[in-house]
C-alpha cells in the first residue's frame, strides 16, 4: 500500500497508465474526474447536452448507459453533436448483460466510444459468461479500446462469491461475512482482469473498480486492491445518496484512499435533487481533489461560518455572489490565464478573523460586523489596499478580482 512521506506530500500507490483518448490514467497522471449521464442514451441531443454540460462543469470523461439497439446506434450520433459543440471530452459506454451482442452489432458504437465499461456479475450467467466476456473483450482489443472491469457488491458474480464462501468455510478461523464479500469483490476483479489478459488485452489497457456502499468497506477493498494489482483503479461509493450524506459519505471514504495514494479516478455517484442539475457530482469530485490540495480547478472562496457579530445577510450574499462568479468566470479564465485555479480569496465576516484571514489569501475582505465602523478593508497578497464603504462593496470587490486575475496570472502565449 502507498503511504505518506513524513512531509506529508503524497505518494501515490504505483500504477501501469491507461490512456482513454486524450486522457492518460493512472501513474503520475493527475486523478481523473468522470460523471455519468442520466439522460435516455436514446434521446440523442438530451444526452448530447448533458454530457457537454457535465464536459464544461469539469468531467474529463463522461459515461452513458448502452443498454439496448437503439441506445447503441445513438452512441455515434451522440459523439458527432458533441463535436459539433465543440465538445470532445471522451465516451464510456457502460454495458451490462447484453453488451457483447450490442458491440457486435454496432461497430459505430465500439468505435465512437472512448472506453468500454463492463461488469463482470453480469456479462452472462453460467456458461455463458466466459464466452460473452471473451466477446467484448475481442472487441475492446479489435477497436483498440481500454476496458474497465467495474465490479459491484450490488451484482457480485455469484459463482465468485460462492467460492470465495467454500474457501473461507474451510478455513480454521473463518472470516465474517462481511470480510468474505470483500474478498469476493477483490477476487471477481483481479480474476477477470487476468482474464481479459488472457483473451488479449494489454494490461495497459485495463482500469479497475469495486464499489461498494458502505465507507469502511470501500476503504477496505480498494487497500486490498492496491495492494493486489498495478492496474489504475477507479474510485466511487456507489449509490452514495442525495444531498450532504451523498457528499459526506463519499467524500468520508475517497479522502481516506486518497490520502493513502489510492485512486487514479474518481465519480461521486450522487442522486441529484428533483429537477437538480447533474454536474454537481462533477463539482463535488473536483471540490475533493481541491481541498486535498491534488489538484486545482478553480479559485477557492475562503469564507468564515459568521456568528452573532454578523446580524446580516450581506455577509452570506457576498461570499455566495464571489463563489459563484470566480466559477462562472473560469471558463474564460482559463483560455486567458495561467494558473489563476490556484487564487484563494477570502470573504470574512468580522474583525475578528477578517484581516488574518485576508492576509492569508491572494485577495481577502473583512466586512463589518455587528457595532463596527461600515467599511470593508481589502488585502492583496498580504496588503492593506483600500477600503470599500457603500452600497457597491460587491460589485467593486468583484472588479478588484477581475484586477487581480488580469495583472497576477500571464497570460498564455497565443
Ligand atoms: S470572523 Fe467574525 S463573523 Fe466570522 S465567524 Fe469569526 S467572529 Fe464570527
Amino acid at each position: 500500500m502507498a503511504t505518506n512521506s513524513s512531509s506529508g506530500s503524497l505518494v501515490r500507490h504505483k500504477t501501469r497508465q491507461v490512456r482513454v483518448g486524450r486522457i492518460n490514467i493512472g501513474s503520475n497522471a493527475p486523478v481523473v474526474v468522470q460523471s455519468m449521464t442520466n439522460t435516455d442514451t436514446v434521446d440523442v441531443l438530451g444526452t448530447a447536452m448533458q454530457v457537454a454540460e457535465l464536459a464544461r462543469a469539469g468531467s474529463e470523461l463522461v459515461r452513458i448507459t448502452v443498454n439496448n439497439e437503439a441506445a447503441a446506434k445513438a452512441v455515434p450520433h451522440i459523439r458527432d453533436r458533441l463535436l459539433a459543440l465543440n465538445v470532445d471530452v471522451p465516451l464510456v459506454g457502460d454495458f451490462h448483460y447484453n453488451g457483447h451482442k450490442l458491440l457486435a452489432e454496432h461497430p459505430a458504437c465500439a468505435e465512437a466510444l472512448a472506453k468500454l465499461r463492463i461488469n463482470p456479475g453480469n456479462v452472462g450467467a453460467g456458461a455463458k459468461r466466459d464466452p460473452q466476456f471473451a466477446a467484448i473483450i475481442d472487441i475492446a482489443c479489435r477497436h483498440d479500446k481500454p476496458v474497465r472491469i467495474g465490479v459491484n457488491w450490488g451484482s457480485l458474480d455469484p459463482s465468485v462469491l460462492a467460492r470465495v464462501m467454500d474457501q473461507n468455510a474451510k478455513l480454521a478461523q473463518p472470516r465474517d461475512a462481511n470480510a468474505v464479500m470483500r474478498e469476493a469483490l477483490v477476487v471477481s476483479a483481479l480474476e477477470s482482469a487476468a482474464k481479459a489478459e488472457e483473451y488479449g488485452l494489454g494490461g495497459d489497457r485495463i482500469i479497475l473498480s469495486a464499489k461498494v456502499s458502505s465507507v469502511q468497506d470501500l476503504i477496505a477493498v480498494y487497500r486490498d486492491l492496491a495492494a493486489r494489482c498495478d492496474y489504475p483503479l477507479h474510485l466511487g461509493l456507489t449509490e452514495a445518496g442525495m444531498g450532504s450524506k451523498g457528499i459526506v459519505a463519499s467524500t468520508a471514504a475517497l479522502a481516506v484512499l486518497l490520502q493513502e495514494g489510492i485512486g487514479d479516478t474518481i465519480r461521486i455517484s450522487l442522486t441529484p435533487e428533483p429537477n437538480g442539475s447533474r454536474t454537481q457530482e462533477v463539482v463535488v469530485a473536483q471540490e475533493i481533489l481541491q481541498t486535498m490540495g491534488l489538484r486545482a480547478f478553480t479559485p477557492m472562496v475562503i469564507a468564515c461560518p459568521g456568528c452573532g457579530r454578523t446580524t446580516s445577510t450581506f455577509f452570506q450574499e457576498l461570499a455566495s455572489g464571489i463563489q459563484s462568479y470566480v466559477r462562472d468566470q473560469m471558463p474564460v479564465w482559463r483560455e486567458q490565464y495561467d494558473g489563476v485555479e490556484n487564487m484563494t480569496v477570502a470573504v470574512m465576516g468580522c474583525v475578528v478573523n477578517g484581516p488574518g484571514e485576508s492576509k492569508h489569501a491572494n485577495i481577502g475582505i473583512s466586512l463589518p460586523g455587528t457595532g463596527e465602523t461600515p467599511a470593508a478593508p481589502v488585502f492583496v497578497d498580504g496588503e492593506k489596499t483600500v477600503t470599500l464603504r457603500g452600497d457597491n462593496i460587491g460589485t467593486e470587490f468583484k472588479a478588484i478580482v477581475d484586477d487581480y486575475v488580469a495583472t497576477r496570472y500571464v497570460k498564455k502565449a497565443g
